[in-house]
């Protein structure tokens, strides 16, 4: 069995934004040389999210509507007293910054309308993407 680690950074130019690294994730598998297993996504980061789902122009507008109500940026967190981003780290502690996608014949599987998503919460930064693909 192959363990291949592969990184990558991102620019993020928005507070709260979303960027489509499917690409990036599937460059990285293609070059592991992995073609059977699973590629193991994560942002080594606390306030920034990873999601599946379809990236269309009007579904984008809709995850940053809704992180913005539901974790709403500069309410009364307690912790917007240290860096005012609360938000940014009750929504990544949330939804997650791993994501684990079976790998078959070099790609990996997903559904047509699952992208993979980088959603920032607390730009804009540098992010760093880590893929670790393990497999045969
Ligand atoms: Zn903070």
């Amino acid at each position: 069995m192959k363990a291949v680690f592969a990184e990558f950074t991102v620019e993020t130019r928005q507070r709260i934004e979303v960027v489509d690294i499917t690409e990036m994730v599937e460059r990285a598998v293609r070059e592991s040389g992995v073609r059977d297993g699973v590629a193991v996504i994560h942002l080594p980061h606390a306030t920034a999210a990873l999601v599946l789902n379809e990236y269309e122009a009007g579904l984008v507008e809709d995850m940053v509507r809704l992180v913005t109500e539901i974790f709403r940026p500069g309410a009364d967190w307690k912790h917007n007293l240290v860096d005012s981003n609360a938000h940014a780290h009750l929504a990544s502690a949330l939804i997650g910054s791993t994501r684990l996608i079976p790998v078959r014949g070099g790609r990996l599987l997903r559904g047509t309308w699952q992208n993979i998503l980088l959603l920032e919460l607390d730009g804009p930064r540098t992010r760093r993407v880590v893929v670790e693909v393990l497999g045969v």
